[in-house]
């Protein structure tokens, strides 16, 4: 089974999962309609009115707040910096330290995660300009590989893979790169095998994350998964267990 049959019984398996998800607007965890931009995924794309520019703040905010933390904690963080009427790069930047931390305190790390927040904020009309690259988003504060392309893809439309831990999990399990591939290389592997279609790949991102935290945990519940009768993983443990 290539990657691209993986996406597909994915996507039969859970449906479209409509990413990326907007607390301000009603999305949290999991797919709830009101919380989209439109379903399936659908990457916002450069340019277009004021709700669009939001969405992409928003979109920045949250992949910085999801960083080493559960989308959970990241999304409440989001959805409190909304409720104080804050959730713009002008909000951001007339909060003080100490308001902005505790709003962001669901996120972990909040005091970093604020100043990462303000940064963003600080940069966001330079950013926001054009289509940033991957380069130089790699050269600001607080922007990884996963942030940056998290941004690219959702914020932009560019077709990037978000080689994030549960992604590398699945492919690592399946046999499909090896064991433990890097970012860059499960990546690379990645965007050569999917179509390179900006929703295409935000909705194999988001499947590939409802995967991990529904079935492919740590502790995987192979029992029903449809890779069970040739995941190499799932069959090894299977033996084990017998
Ligand atoms: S069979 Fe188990 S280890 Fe393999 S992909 Fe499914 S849940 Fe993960």
């Amino acid at each position: 089974m290539d990657l691209a049959h993986v996406i597909g019984a994915l996507a039969d398996c859970y449906g479209p999962r409509g990413w990326w998800p907007l607390p301000s607007r009603g999305g949290g965890e999991g797919r709830k309609e009101g919380g989209y931009l439109l379903s399936p995924s659908q990457p916002v794309g450069p340019g277009g009115d004021g709700r669009m520019a939001s969405a992409r703040f928003e979109i920045a905010v949250g992949a910085i707040l999801a960083q080493n933390t559960a989308w959970r904690g990241a999304s409440k963080a989001v959805a409190a910096v909304a409720t104080a009427g804050i959730l713009s790069p002008t909000g951001i930047l007339n909060t003080p330290d100490d308001q902005l931390a505790e709003l962001l305190r669901p996120a972990g790390t909040y005091r970093r995660k604020a100043q990462y927040v303000r940064n963003l904020a600080e940069c966001w009309p330079e950013i926001d300009s054009a289509v940033p690259t991957r380069q130089y988003l790699l050269g600001l504060t607080a922007f990884g590989p996963e942030t940056a392309d998290c941004v690219l893809l959702y914020c932009y439309g560019v077709p990037v893979f978000v080689a994030d831990a549960y992604a590398r999990r699945i492919f690592s399990r399946l046999g499909l790169v090896g064991e433990k591939p890097t970012y860059e290389r499960a990546r690379a592997y990645a965007e050569a095998n999917l179509p390179r279609e900006p929703a295409y790949l935000a909705e194999a991102h988001a499947l590939l994350v409802d995967h991990a935290k529904r079935r492919c945990k740590a502790r995987p519940v192979c029992s029903g998964c449809p890779f069970g009768s040739w995941c190499p993983f799932g069959r090894s443990i299977a033996v084990k267990e017998a």
